[in-house]
């Protein structure tokens, strides 16, 4: 019995180069892609212990969950880690880390989340990536929840380890993610004799054994649906456009803000500024009195399939996050999403302008 995902040819070392070469164009950069067998944490995790040890001094931004994450592994490598916290309602400032620096002149890493799909908020990286290169510190970036959805630049920002995964504005797999590493990058990692070899985490191993030898040998069967699937949803969004895909996650944001303001009942954009808004999802503030988790639910039973969840740990009971990313990036699931909202609302005895909702979210769809 034949199966579209089972008995497939091997997927060859030349076609995994070609996939790569991809999402390096996809990143616009001149910088080595390397290409992880997992979920985007892999070479988040493996690029702090590639490159931070005892002797690191690491500046570690936290605008939402991912940075208290990257600030636990670095501290496990040994670094010495300076945290710069900032409310999950705004986003970091150029002026924030000048400062941190000044106070802390011997930071030499810097770790930082582009765009927090948790919380909503997006960081200036260009302004950001002017301070730390400056400093000549070692610049780390978590672009999964910004690649496809904003213009994610590693070269001129001054990125030195860009991690990226398909799952959320790119609308591709889970399952495999990548990284772009600059040169200061590689040496650093030579240079840290606590980095990973011969590990599921070493980027170094990547180096060595497929891409300093000319791609050619693979070192272990590549996760080849998921290699699959990336190179189609990359071909995807070269058919319709980097752009165009980026512009569409932008209308999807700000047609979310703008519709939930019209709608009312209470609801309001959790992160107070629009520029510091994310376009890969909308976070939105419940009313005192409601249960943000308790409205996804009851908004949920209409249609499961609504890009709607409640916000992580402590924020459930407070946060509603609007996925509007990859196949979600649309007016229809925009529109649908807040009007079941409202009727959940509706149904706690608050007032809703539904009509006006869907209003806002067609006069500001761009
Ligand atoms: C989504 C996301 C990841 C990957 O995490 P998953 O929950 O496994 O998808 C990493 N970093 C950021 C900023 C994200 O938004």
């Amino acid at each position: 019995m034949t199966h579209p995902f089972l008995d497939l040819a091997p997927l060859s070392a030349t076609r995994f180069a070609a996939i790569e070469d991809r999402v390096a164009r996809l990143l616009d950069t001149g910088q080595d892609v390397v290409i992880m067998q997992g979920e985007a944490l892999l070479p988040l995790e493996g690029a702090i212990r590639g490159a931070a040890g005892p002797g690191t001094t690491a500046l570690n931004v936290i605008t939402g969950p991912y940075g208290q994450t990257f600030g636990n592994w670095l501290r496990d490598c040994g670094a010495t880690v300076v945290d710069l916290a900032v409310p999950f309602h705004t986003a970091v400032t150029a002026d924030q880390v000048r400062d941190a620096f000044a106070e802390h002149p011997e930071i030499d890493f810097v770790s930082l989340v582009h765009a927090e799909a948790a919380t909503g908020n997006t960081n200036p990286i260009a302004e950001i990536g002017e301070v730390v290169r400056e400093r000549g510190a070692l610049f780390y970036l978590d672009a999964v929840a910004s690649i496809g959805a904003e213009p994610v630049l590693p070269d001129p920002w001054g990125v030195d380890l860009c991690v990226i995964g398909a799952q959320k504005a790119m609308g591709g797999p889970a399952g495999v993610s990548a990284v772009s590493v600059s040169e200061r990058a590689w040496a650093r990692m030579a240079a840290n004799p606590g980095a990973p070899r011969r590990s599921y985490l070493s980027l170094l191993d990547w180096k060595e054994r497929w891409t300093d030898g000319g791609r050619t040998t693979l070192p272990h069967a590549p996760a080849q649906l998921e290699m699959l699937a990336l190179e189609a949803c990359v071909e995807r969004i070269e058919t319709v456009g980097l752009e165009t895909v980026m512009a569409r996650h932008a209308s999807a944001a700000a047609a979310t803000r703008a519709g939930a303001l019209a709608l009312g009942g209470g609801l309001e954009p959790y992160v107070y500024e629009a520029r510091e808004a994310a376009p890969v999802a909308t976070t939105l503030r419940v009313p005192a009195g409601v249960v943000a988790s308790e409205l996804v639910t009851r908004a949920l039973t209409t249609d499961p399939t609504l890009p709607l969840a409640a916000g992580g740990g402590a924020l459930a009971k407070e946060m509603i996050r609007v996925n509007h990313y990859g196949p979600d990036a649309t007016d229809e699931a925009v529109r649908a999403a807040l009007t079941a909202l409202g009727t959940a609302l509706e149904e706690k005895g608050l007032r809703v302008d539904v009509a006006g909702a869907r209003r806002a979210v067609e006069a500001n769809w761009g």
